[in-house]
């Protein structure tokens, strides 16, 4: 174990100076590299005598996993060597400290800096399930930040890295049961779904500046790991349903029963899809492009549709800029699609109007024909509460679900009717229907990105009223 106070070791390309942190087996020093413009690195120096078999296989794991790989959102290893004493591992610097000291200063992190770091971290994840690779030591301690000004993190520490027992041949536990899945701890049987546990305990640690099993003594501990009772979430502060629904599904004690990874990176609260990138930022711009080219033609739904994908992209974007100054412009342009997007709302909600009233006639003599047929009846009254629900203002997601309701089963329906005139008419029925749905979602997901827009401006003005308060 290296002990602190330890004095730095003598590389040869390296001046070693300040150490930034230790850990089971080893101490992490900067260093500037003696040539090459002295970059700053950080050097994490084991002490051989440390080291038994299992250690050692340890590093080698890490040394194999972390020389491999390249990503925004993963430490990068760029090279390693040894002496008699010691092993080194010289990696990038990052020189925000680590994600347990910025929550501990802050005391407790706001829900949209969290999601910022969580999405970073899941595609961190996402480019290691992809390789088959767990981590199975995820700890705000082992997250970095690569600088104090910017929220960029970085995964580090693949001491445990995959293969790995967390119990050494004396059954001594290693690594930290606060950030461990419980089935890690109680049954020694486990598999990559641990690491979904762990982010949940960081994301409840982040939100609420404690682990979910924050105890006294070890008995406590180990009391709340081994009951079975689900984890509770503390009522403030106030989360997002999104938010909440993502911290119960990654914190359930059943392995089976856990988020999967799929499940996970496609979840609302992380939504890799849409993440902040100059990629997506390109992606939404070309679709605007298309939107204006296709509001130009006239073809107001078409451009309605690509305005409010372009704004899925668009709208995580402004949220995750630092700078200022294109926060700003990025935000003007958002309101300037949104604008746009209402007004061909309003326009589109009145053609629709039209082709839907002469659907309606359409639909009751398609009810008449079905007197005999109370399942198919069933179906259509299902459709027409629906419809009524949204004529009568609930544009929400309860009214889109009565809608997949009664198209899933008239699809059905449909397969088994025989040719005629009540075929043509429920198939037409069944494309209105369609077309009402697809429309009500689109509805739905711009009241949503409208929200979050006005509640980033909320935001930005409680920011600069803070700043402005601090600076008298
Ligand atoms: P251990 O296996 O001993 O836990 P870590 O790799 O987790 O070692 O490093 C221990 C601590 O050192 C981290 O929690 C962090 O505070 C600091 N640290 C590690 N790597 C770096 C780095 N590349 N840049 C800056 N600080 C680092
Ligand atoms: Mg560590």
């Amino acid at each position: 174990m290296a002990a602190a106070g330890w004095a730095p070791p003598r590389l040869d390309d390296f001046i070693l100076t300040e150490r930034l942190g230790s850990g089971t087996y080893s101490t992490v020093f900067k260093a500037y590299r003696k040539k090459d413009n002295r970059e700053v690195v950080a050097i994490k120096c084991i002490n051989k005598k440390s080291l038994n078999k299992v250690s050692i296989e340890n590093l080698l794991t890490e040394i194999k996993i972390l020389k491999a790989i390249r990503h925004p959102h993963i430490v990068e290893l760029k090279d390693f060597q040894w002496d008699n004493e010691h092993i080194y591992l010289i990696m990038e610097f990052c020189a925000g400290g680590d994600l347990s000291r910025f929550i501990r200063t802050r005391r407790l992190l706001p829900e949209k800096v969290t999601q910022i770091f969580l999405q970073q971290l899941a595609c961190a994840l996402q480019f290691l399930h992809e390789r088959n690779i767990s981590h199975l030591d995820l700890k705000p301690q082992n997250i970095l930040l690569s600088s104090f000004d910017k929220s960029h993190l970085k995964l580090a520490d693949f001491g445990f890295a995959q293969y790995m027992s967390p119990w050494d041949e004396k059954s001594v536990l290693r690594g930290s049961p606060l950030y461990m899945a419980p089935e890690m701890i109680c049954s020694q049987q486990y598999n990559a779904q641990v690491d979904l546990w762990s982010v949940g305990v960081i994301l409840y640690e982040a939100l609420f500046g404690r682990p979910p099993f924050a105890s006294k003594t070890f008995l406590e501990l180990e009391e709340k790991i081994r009951s079975s009772q689900a984890i509770e979430l503390p009522g403030r502060p106030k989360l997002s349903r999104d938010c909440q629904d993502l911290l119960q599904r990654l914190l359930e004690r059943d392995p089976l029963q856990r988020i999967t990874f799929e499940e996970f990176f496609t979840h609302p609260f992380v939504d890799l899809e849409h993440m902040p990138s100059p990629e997506n930022l390109e992606r939404a711009t070309s679709l605007v492009v298309e939107a204006v080219e296709k509001d130009q033609q006239g073809d107001h739904s078409a451009a309605l549709s690509l305005y409010c994908k372009a704004l899925e992209y668009f709208v995580p974007s402004v949220q995750y800029e630092s700078d200022i100054r294109r926060k700003e412009a990025l935000r003007s342009k958002v309101n300037q699609y949104i604008s746009r997007a209402e007004e061909l709302k309003a326009v589109v909600t009145s053609n629709n109007r039209a082709i839907l009233q002469q659907g309606n006639s359409a639909r009751h003599l398609l009810k008449e024909m079905c007197r005999d047929s109370p399942r198919l009846l069933a179906a259509l009254q299902l459709a027409s509460t629906a419809i009524a629900k949204e004529e009568s203002g609930d544009s929400d997601s309860d009214t889109l679900e009565l809608y997949q309701q009664s198209l899933g089963e008239l699809l059905v329906l449909l397969a088994v009717e025989p040719a005629g005139r009540r075929r043509e008419l429920l198939h037409a029925e069944i494309q209105t229907l369609m077309r009402r749905a697809e429309y009500l979602k689109e509805q739905i997901k711009m009241k949503d990105l409208k929200w979050k827009e006005e509640s980033m401006e909320h935001e930005a003005l409680a920011e600069s009223v803070g700043r402005s308060c601090t600076l008298q």
